[in-house]
């Protein structure tokens, strides 16, 4: 097999890779130079898609503080928030926002100049920073991506994707399998610090905000290396995307912040219900919402609610969501006059690979950050505009850990390490799965089994299913093409959700149980769950 090696490699080009690629070489001499390995195209991600913004507790808010800013995403995370962490990436986020905008990321400004702060669901003052109006990660990302591409120590192989770890007997990790889809080769590329950025797994639901790439392979490889993964029963789903029709998968997200600007959900009848759910109505936080809306929903046996926008003006609207104005406009909806039909989708993945805010993990070698990572930030429910925060907050300081890391890189390769190349350069057999229809399959199970509000018997069908699907699939190793791969990260992830959802026998934030309605005090504090073992373990 054709083979590489780099000082660094940073698996994914969304806002967290793009941003720890350019940081660390910044900041590091690197020998051998730095590899970005991504799936589609530099950029493409579910950062590009970010529509609301960033949090940014920043000195030039004056009306804003560390300590609020931490008591807001510690309630949110429904109790299960690591504090040390909120508030480490808080008051980072100062120095890493203004780092940002020196690397031209440009947020919106007021007529004065100055940076222009907008309030989300469940943040107590204004302190959302946005690019484009409701373009934020397109601005992020673009400008991360002008960087890396100036910046000649950086090399980027697009179109490849990374699909199995290089992890020796000692628990290091010491190189990457990577698939190209354009030779239709395997390729080796050996370092000493791999990083995975690879976001999350929304495209493991039938619904879902995200773009086809977030199909948790980054959650798959690490598991199957042996890294530990925490919390994967949480998952968020947006209340309002938006819902033209039941056959409409992909959905385009209309961004919270239109309800921050004042814009109320109605039912059917064009009745507004979110005081019957709670108090702070349409402002309540996203768990909240989504589930109020499904409620309606299966009252009123539909597939969507309204977002009734149109006592905003029209002008206002346009200038603060030009995006999502044009968007709507586009399928014949002026959101001005006509009420827009949303409905809940898989949004986030909370859990992930347990790491530190340097993105370390219990693999030596390997590092995660951004939405693949689970450093405790978001606990059971992610606060809006913390996922990029803690994105760049996270690259950051990968890079200045790496700073002081000795990086060589490995030419001993032992037994197991060749041993998993081996199974990349024998051939396999060409039997054909129509893979479009189990993905399909397997994301409508996911949604009809273990998505908004669970239930034991449900859980276990869909495990079961599952398991069905896995021993009919035999591909858990070497695949013949992209899709493949992709569909058996997605295997391997839901079972992990599944497993993570059956054993929190309680409901808290994102996870609702309707057979475990209440939040249990005495509850597992974390599900971790970790390959070798084949079980989960419990931090209480
Ligand atoms: C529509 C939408 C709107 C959002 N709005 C906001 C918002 O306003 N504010 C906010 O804070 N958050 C928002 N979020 C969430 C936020 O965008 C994400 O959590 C965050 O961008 C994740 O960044 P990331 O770099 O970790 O992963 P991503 O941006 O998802 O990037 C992952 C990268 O990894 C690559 N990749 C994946 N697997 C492989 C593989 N096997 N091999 C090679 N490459 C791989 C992908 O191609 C991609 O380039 C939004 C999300 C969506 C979908």
């Amino acid at each position: 097999m054709k083979y590489s090696e780099y000082s660094v490699v940073v698996v994914g080009s969304g806002a967290a890779g793009l941003y720890a690629a350019l940081k660390i070489s910044q900041q590091m001499n690197l020998p051998d130079g730095l590899l970005i390995i991504t799936k589609s195209s530099l950029g493409e991600s579910n950062s590009r898609y970010a529509q609301g913004g960033i949090v940014g507790v920043v000195h030039q808010n004056t009306a804003d503080s560390v300590e609020s800013h931490v008591i807001d995403t510690l309630k949110a995370g429904a109790g299960l928030s690591d504090r040390k962490t909120v508030e480490y990436i808080s008051q980072a986020s100062d120095e890493v926002i203004n780092d940002l905008i020196n690397c031209g990321v440009e947020f919106d400004k007021n007529s004065k100049g100055d940076l222009n702060f907008t309030l989300e669901a469940a943040h107590s003052v204004k302190r959302i920073l946005h690019s484009g109006g409701d373009a934020t990660g397109r601005g992020i990302t673009d400008a991360l991506c002008h960087a890396v591409l100036s910046d000649d120590t950086i090399s980027i192989a697009e179109q490849s994707m990374a699909v199995e770890l290089l992890v020796n007997a000692e628990n290091e990790c010491k190189g990457v399998i990577l698939y190209n889809e354009l030779t239709g080769e395997h390729e080796i590329v050996y370092t000493s610090a791999l990083i995975l950025a690879t976001g999350g797994c929304g495209q493991l639901y039938k619904f879902t905000t995200n773009p086809d790439g977030a199909t948790g392979d980054g959650l798959a490889l690490a598991y199957n290396a042996g890294a530990e993964l925490q919390d994967m029963e949480f998952i968020q789903f947006h209340p309002t995307a938006l819902a033209l029709s039941p056959k409409n998968k992909n959905r385009f997200l209309i961004s919270e912040a239109v309800r921050g600007e004042g814009a109320k959900l109605i039912n059917h009848e064009g009745t507004e219900f979110m005081s019957h759910y709670s108090d702070k109505r349409e402002l309540a936080p996203r768990d909240v919402v989504t589930r109020a809306i499904y409620s309606e929903m299966n009252k009123e046996h539909s597939t969507n609610v309204f977002l009734n926008a149109s006592m905003i003006s029209g002008m206002k609207l346009f200038e603060r969501f030009p995006t999502i104005s044009r968007k709507c406009r586009e399928n014949g909806i002026d959101i001005s006059h006509t009420p827009i039909p949303v409905a809940p989708a898989a949004h986030y993945t909370m859990g992930g690979i347990k790491a530190t805010v340097e993105g370390c993990t219990n693999i030596k070698g390997l590092y995660a950050i951004g939405e693949c990572s689970c450093t405790g930030l978001h606990g059971a429910n992610r606060l809006a505009s913390n996922s990029l925060l803690e994105c760049v907050v996270c690259a950051y300081e990968l890079a200045d850990y790496l700073s002081f890391a000795n990086l060589t890189i490995p030419h001993k390769i032992d037994e197991s390490i060749k041993n998993i190349i081996n199974i990349y350069s024998s051939p396999i057999s060409e039997e054909d799965y129509d893979i479009e229809s189990l993905k399909q399959h397997l994301k409508e199970l996911m949604w009809d089994y273990a998505g908004i509000v669970r239930n034991e018997k449900d859980l276990l069908k869909a495990k079961l299913e599952i398991d069905r699907l896995k021993s009919e699939f035999m591909r858990d190793k070497k695949c013949l093409n992209k899709d493949e791969y992709e569909y058996r990260n997605m295997l391997t992830i839901s079972s992990l959700i599944v497993e993570c959802a059956l054993a929190r026998k309680e409901s808290r934030g994102a996870h609702c149980r309707s057979d475990y309605s209440a939040t249990n005090l005495n509850a597992i504090h974390s599900n971790i769950i970790k390959y070798e073992e084949k079980e989960l373990s419990y931090v209480v």
